[in-house]
């Protein structure tokens, strides 16, 4: 962390009291019943410029579960494996205006979710990936520790139990899939291995330096390697754009201006191309499921920053 006139440290401790005046507004995600134990007053933030200068504030280096953020890593994963011919036949790459969770669209649309974000559009990546390989979760993990720069990147399975046993809203997703064609691998398979992938913990610094190919033209600063093609960070940030949080999606890019993915657990993991991947956590989340106090500093980064993709 530098002393240099591009320090954002002070503005981040500023960010984060400005935040934190959000927390005891929302609500923490209950019907995940391990989730609902997280502290509701935690707030964390990191970003990580593309140059491999950091700057944090608060819980950043304290682990949360990821959840819906982990869709960003099995779509590359999938992508890669499968290719992106045969990945789009099965998915959509529209905004799906409706709740993560819905079933109803999918019913009405014959089995081809909106976007790889919404559960239904995860469920197809997850089994693409499940269908190919024998131990999908030991390649999801390995992919996401390369992109994250950090070995010891873990699956909560306490998490994953705890979803797994109050899951019924997904398992319904994945039936219907099945049942609409669009589902190769046994539905108790994609959904073991959807509800791992969604417990993996990682903290606010991690989230970002895994971003950070996306902000990089798909390479790992901080390593060198490259992850992806340009073309291919440039497509998965324009689907963080469109699909990112959901039904909040268009209200975010008003607010924010920035690509983004959310997740249940609280974080929002954000790309600014050409200059930082941003990662920032609060449990409380807003009606549609996104941090309330995450949304919140992400605006105040952009408006105080005056940067956005706009
Ligand atoms: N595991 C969560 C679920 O399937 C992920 C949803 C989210 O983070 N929006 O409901």
């Amino acid at each position: 962390m530098s002393n240099n006139a591009n320090d954002l440290t002070p503005l981040l401790e500023n960010i984060e009291t400005e935040a934190r005046k959000s927390i005891g507004r929302g609500k923490v995600a209950d019907y995940i019943p391990a989730l609902a134990r997280v502290p509701r007053d935690r707030f964390g933030m990191a970003v990580c410029a593309v140059d491999g200068t950091e700057f944090v504030t608060g819980d950043a280096d304290s682990c949360f579960s990821i959840q819906s953020i982990s869709k960003v890593f099995t779509l590359e994963l999938a992508l890669k494996m499968v290719g992106s011919a045969a990945l789009w036949k099965r998915v959509g790459r529209e905004p799906s205006g409706n709740a993560f969770n819905s079933l109803v669209q999918l019913e009405s649309e014959q089995g081809l979710p909106r976007n790889p974000f919404i559960n239904a559009g995860a469920l197809v990546v997850t089994d693409a990936i499940t269908a190919r390989t024998v131990s999908p979760v030991l390649a999801l993990l390995g992919s996401v520790r390369r992109y994250a720069a950090r070995q010891d990147i873990y699956i909560d399975e306490e998490v994953a139990r705890s979803e797994a046993e109050h899951g019924h809203r997904n398992a319904a997703i994945a039936h219907l899939l099945k049942a609409q064609g669009n589902l190769n691998a046994k539905v108790e398979d994609v959904l073991s291995v959807y509800y791992r992938q969604c417990a993996i913990a990682m903290s606010c610094r991690d989230v970002a330096r895994a971003f950070l190919p996306l902000a990089a033209g798909g390479r790992q600063p901080r390593t060198g390697e490259k992850l992806m093609t340009p073309l291919r960070a440039k497509r998965i940030n324009s689907l963080l754009l469109t699909c990112g949080l959901y039904d909040g999606v268009g209200n975010f890019a008003f607010r924010v201006g920035i690509p983004a993915k959310s997740g249940v657990g609280g974080g929002i993991a954000a790309v600014i191309p050409g200059k930082y991947a941003i990662c920032v956590w609060s449990p409380e989340l807003d009606e549609l499921g996104n941090s309330l106090a995450g949304t919140r500093a992400l605006e105040l980064f952009a408006r105080k920053t005056r940067l956005s993709i706009f």
